[in-house]
């Protein structure tokens, strides 16, 4: 289902959404959250990109109907009784309206078939605990088994300190299943949106074949503050932003989020195994 199309034919056919106002958080500009959908989550005054939940991100990428979503049903358990962890999850899933930070499913684009994970940052920051991990590298198995490519939509504070050490051996893990789908020689395509950092920038966010980033992104692994403390030395305005890591080599390309799609549906195509 493309779920912005759907949004649309909803606010369509209903006046008092057409009013429903969102602000940027940059410019203060004020719009209809009608206006933004169709300009795709961008500010028209200042181009400020608002972060996209799951589904909205899924609606723009997939072709009409193409999404298939795999691995629904699993739900984090505050296994550690962590203070404060099972409320903090309750309160993610009824304001996202989902089961965890990530959705994975199959979807194609421009019908080209392929696998997708799509972290979202609504959900206590798209942390990484043992869901996330144990979704994720299901997705790259079953891709593994089926021949598909991978695109991957990354965004987390980093590993889910609420789960402890289960959070973070889910970079091993996920890694593990990384590698087996790149030995089966097929594709995988990181999608760097703001903000993605921690743990998941440490494991598979970057290790795509092909490494994109959306513009002003920020990707890192510490936090500034901690960087210049520990090297004791002044960092650029720009460090941790996409720019930045394109500059570096950490990034192949900043993709505009209009031209996202087309980029994919590109590269999908250029890498098209031949059966
Ligand atoms: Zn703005």
């Amino acid at each position: 289902m493309s779920f912005i199309n759907d949004f649309i034919e909803k606010v369509n056919n209903n006046s008092a959404a057409k009013v429903q106002h969102v602000t940027c958080k940059k410019c203060s500009h004020e719009d209809t959250m009608y206006n933004l959908i169709k300009n795709d989550y961008i500010c028209p005054n200042c181009g400020y990109y608002f972060r996209l939940g799951a589904r909205s991100r899924i609606g723009q990428i997939c072709d009409w109907n193409s999404f298939h979503e795999l691995h629904a049903g699993l739900t984090s358990r505050d296994f550690l009784e962590f203070p404060g962890y099972q409320e903090k999850l309750d309160k993610a899933m009824s304001t996202t309206k989902e089961e965890d930070a990530v959705v994975c499913g199959i979807g194609s684009v421009a019908g080209n078939e392929f696998a997708t994970f799509v972290m979202d940052s609504k959900f206590i920051m798209a942390s990484m605990g043992s869901v996330v991990g144990e979704k994720i590298t299901r997705l790259f198995e079953y891709a593994t088994e089926h021949k598909l490519p991978v695109i991957g939509f990354t965004a987390s504070g980093g590993a889910r300190m609420q789960e402890g050490v289960l959070s973070l051996m889910q970079m091993a893990k996920v890694s593990g299943a990384v590698k087996n789908h790149s030995n089966a020689g097929l594709l995988y395509i990181t999608v760097l949106t703001d903000p993605t950092t921690g743990g998941v920038t440490a494991s598979f966010a970057m290790q795509g074949d092909i490494i994109l980033a959306e513009p002003n992104a920020l990707v890192g692994f510490a936090g500034r503050r901690v960087v210049e403390q520990t090297t004791k030395s002044k960092l650029p305005d720009n460090f941790q932003s996409a720019e930045f890591l394109l500059e570096h080599g950490f990034v192949d390309a900043i993709v505009p989020r209009p031209e996202l799609r087309d980029t994919l549906a590109e590269l999908l195509t250029i890498h098209k195994r031949s059966v």
